[in-house]
Order: structure tokens, then sequence, then C-alpha cells
């Protein structure tokens, strides 16, 4: 195959990546994007398998085992996650995407000709940079998405881990890194490449450590740019055009993203990258243990006031997830509609774990999308809602983000619940969210508290009318 041919085809797979986005970015036409996505890619393999043939028959066994095994592995992996461990998992397959950047480039170290970035018996300075780059990038997105993972796995606490000096030491080991990849494009040594690395990978952990469970999806989205970037990076080094086109779209792409979820948690991503957000309770869901008194329903009562209501707005968060509520929940809307009740759905940008995580959730429970509504569209209108169903949902409906300039969450746009005439408030226990913080609306004279598994509850509610 030419050159012309493979770039032409490349390129065609790069469109391919970019309408698989355009696709995702609504729940109606992302199995469209998905599609997209994987003819793109099925695409660029094949290209660069006819483009590049592996040289002899080891070679091929290897890369064909690497693909089956690889993608076998993700298949299994993907079929059996559970949405809730979607962050997790995201993070986990970053963590390969960073570490496939490093085995890349060292492989373009130590066998240059193969890559065409030796002349005369020196390397191309270009290639260097690339190569160091692409590995300090690879080697911070390995480590710092570990962490991640274990973090959100609750494998390590939660807590920000806050180091003494650590600006000071992460900055030194920054300056350290720029000073090594300087002498390593002067010098071509082995030795410096792997200091790189090594230095890399301590700086990827110091990064994440002190970050807070809360601001982790943040972080992921983050990583994910990182790592977009790093195969950039390597991308240059290999002359794939294939491997540049979609490195850049996964940096920028997760960049983006990003920026979207800090401004949604008003929070500035600076601050996010400095650290501190959230604490242990962020991971384990739920910690503190409130006394106070409050009032409290059965399915009977809010199956009552439902049926009795005119307009009643449900707002789901992350206990809807985790109790796979969706499809009940769905049920009960039905059944309301019936009765004449109009019924909507409240979306906050950051319900869930991820974002589009409850979108995703409501699609799968076949709820029609001009049911569901936008923070910014729907907010107005719980003032003249009968009731707000609270379904899984914490951090998104307090309104210490508007009062508590002491909160961690203070500042965060939050659906305004309280406003309704009734708050319906489905959760096990008195347990905080995710930023760990109390919330004034279980007190409130208008609130009724809902004691139980969310699917539990709305199976009663259902049996109750
Ligand atoms: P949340 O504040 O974490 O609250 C979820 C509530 O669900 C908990 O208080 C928990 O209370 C309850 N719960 C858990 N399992 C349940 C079950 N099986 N049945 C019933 N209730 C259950 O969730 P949220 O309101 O959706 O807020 C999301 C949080 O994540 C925000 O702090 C947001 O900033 C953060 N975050 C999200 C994203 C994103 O992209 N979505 C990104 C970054 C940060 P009990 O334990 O008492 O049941």
């Amino acid at each position: 195959m030419s050159e012309n041919v493979s770039s032409l085809l490349y390129i065609v797979s790069g469109v391919l990546f970019i309408m698989a986005l355009r696709g995702l970015s609504h729940p109606t036409t992302s199995r469209q994007g998905n599609m997209y996505g994987m003819v793109g890619m099925g695409l660029a393999i094949l290209t660069t398998l006819v483009g590049h043939p592996p040289s002899g028959a080891g070679a091929w066994v290897l890369v064909l085992l690497g693909l089956g095994l690889g993608g076998g592995a993700g298949a299994v992996i993907a079929k059996r996650v559970p949405m809730t461990a979607m962050p997790q998992l995201v993070a986990a397959f970053h963590s390969l995407v960073g570490l496939a950047a490093v085995a890349v480039a060292a492989g373009a170290l130590y066998a240059p000709q193969a890559f065409g970035i030796i002349e005369n018996g020196h390397f191309h300075k270009q290639s260097l940079f690339e190569m160091g780059l692409g590995v300090a990038i690879g080697a911070i997105t390995f480590t710092g998405s570990v962490i991640a993972f274990a973090k959100l796995d609750g494998r390590m606490s939660g807590k920000p881990i806050m180091l003494p000096q650590r600006h000071l030491i992460n900055a030194l080991l920054a300056a350290g890194l720029v000073l090594l990849l300087a002498l390593f494009i002067g010098t071509e040594s082995k030795g410096l490449f792997w200091l790189i690395v090594i230095l890399s990978l301590v700086l990827g952990g110091l990064i994440i450590i002190p970050i807070g469970g809360a601001d982790m999806p943040v972080v992921v989205s983050m990583l994910n740019s990182y790592s977009g970037w790093a195969a950039a990076g390597i991308g240059f080094t290999l002359g794939n055009l294939a491997l540049i086109i979609t490195g850049a779209l996964v940096g920028s792409s997760g960049a983006i993203l990003s920026y979207i979820m800090c401004h949604a948690m008003n929070r500035s991503f600076i601050s996010v990258i400095l650290g501190g957000f959230g604490g242990d309770t962020a991971v384990a869901g739920s910690g503190q243990v409130e006394t106070r008194p409050v009032k409290q329903g059965s399915a009977d009562d809010a199956a009552y006031i439902m049926k009795n209501a005119e307009r009643v707005i449900i707002v789901p968060g992350y206990g809807m997830a985790v109790a796979q509520a969706q499809h009940s929940l769905r049920e009960m809307a039905d059944m309301l509609k019936k009765e004449g009740v109009d019924v909507k759905y409240a979306i906050h940008p950051v319900a869930g774990r991820m974002p589009g995580h409850m979108n995703v959730l409501l699609a799968e429970a076949n709820v029609p999308y001009d049911e569901v509504f936008e923070l910014e569209d729907i907010n107005g209108e719980f003032p003249q809602a009968d009731v707000a169903f609270v379904i899984g949902a914490n951090d998104v409906t307090n309104p210490a983000a508007k009062t508590d300039k002491t909160s961690p969450i203070y500042g965060m746009p939050i659906l305004d619940v309280e406003k309704a005439k009734t708050v319906l408030f489905i959760k096990r226990g008195m347990g905080s969210g995710y930023a760990g913080v109390e919330n004034e609306v279980f007190f409130r004279d208008n609130t009724m508290m809902l004691f139980g598994d969310a699917k539990k509850v709305v199976d009663h509610i259902l049996k109750a009318f």
C-alpha cells in the first residue's frame, strides 16, 4: 500500500472518530457514534497492518495475540462492569494508554532503524524531543491513573493526602524533568531516558494523591486528556497519522470535558489540580450520621401525595444508579402520567459519578427525551411543582452550596428542590453524599424522608398505587 493511500485511509478513520464523538454527545445517536468509532478503529488497524506489515511469522503471531488477548479482555470487562464502576474502569484503561506510550517510546529508542528516526548513528533531534515528552506524559498518566483507580474503587482512601511542601516538591520534579529532557536530547543517553520515566512515575503519583474523591472524575478526564497527548507525541515519533489524529482528539476532548465538569461544580481547574476537596465519606458514599429528627414517610404516603399532585419533578442521583432503580422509576412515572400528573426529570450536570450518568440510565429505561431537562431549563419550575421526588441524589440538591461559604460545595449550582410544595427524599439512611457534607433539606418542614434502597422504595410505591 502506498504512503498516500494509507494517509488517506488514516484521514478517513480520523473523520469516523470525529463522527463518533459527535454521535456520543446525545443518547439517541450514541449507539451510532460507537459504531463509527469501531469502524474507524478497525480501519486504522487494518491500514497499519497492511501498510507496514509485521516482519515475519513471529511478529504476526505477537500482533494477533495482542489483538486477541487485548480485544477479548476488553470485551469481557465491558460486558461485566456495572455502570457505577465505570469511572474506575476508565481510569484503569487510561493507565494502560500511559504504559503503552512508555513501551512504544522505549521500543523506538532501542530499535530506531525500524522507526526511521536515526541517521549516521544519531537520532533526529525532533524524534528525541517527541520520545522524551511522550514518555514523560505517558508515565505521569500511568501512575496518576493507577492512583485514581485505587481511590475510586475504594482500595485507597478517597481523603486528600496533603504531603508537606508538596507544591514545592512537584515544582522541583517538573523542573528536573525539563532539565533531563534537554540533556536527553543533547546526549541521546538511554540512562537519562529511564530517569525521565522514573521521575515522571513519581510525579504522576504525587500530583494525584492530594486530590480528594469528589474531584476524581475531573482528574480521570484530565488523565484522559494527558493519555491523548502522550499518544499524539508517540504518533509523531512513529510517523503514524492515525495516532496523531486520535491522540489529539482524545487530548482535546478530555480537556474540554474537564473544563465542563469544573464549570458545573463551580470549581476552578487549578483548584482541582492543587487538590484538597472531598473526604473519606466521598468514596464510601456516605458517612456522617445525623441525630436531629426528620419527618419520615411510607411508600403509601408517597403514592397518595403523588397521585394527588399536578406536577412532579423527579431528581435522580448516584443512589438511583447504585440501586438500578431507573426501570421501576419509569414505570412509576408512567402510572402517574396515566393519572394525569405532569412528570418531568431534572438532571444536574454532575449528578452521579460521571458526566451524562443519569441521562444514560434514563435512556436505558426508555424515559422519553422530552421529559428530561437540564438544570438551567427546569430550576425555575420547582416553586410550581407539587412534589420534588429526589431519588438517590444528595449533593446536587444541597442549599448549602448557595448559602454556606465554608461548605466545600459552595458555589456549585444546585437543583432548588426545597422550593417544591413537598420534597420526597429517597435514600437508605442519613448518610452524606459524595462531598461528605450534610443536607439541610432533610430537616425542612416540607420534606418527607423515604428510607430504603431506591429500587425497593419505588417498587413499594408502585404496589401502593
Ligand atoms: P451524592 O451526593 O453522592 O448522593 C448520593 C446519595 O445516594 C447518598 O447520599 C446515599 O445516601 C444515596 N444512596 C446510595 N445508595 C443508595 C441506594 N441503593 N438507594 C437509595 N439511596 C442510595 O449524589 P449526587 O447528588 O448525584 O451528586 C453527585 C456528586 O458527585 C456531587 O458531589 C458531584 O460534585 C460529584 N461529582 C460528580 C461528577 C459527575 O461527572 N457526575 C464529577 C465530579 C464529581 P445513603 O447512603 O443514606 O443511602
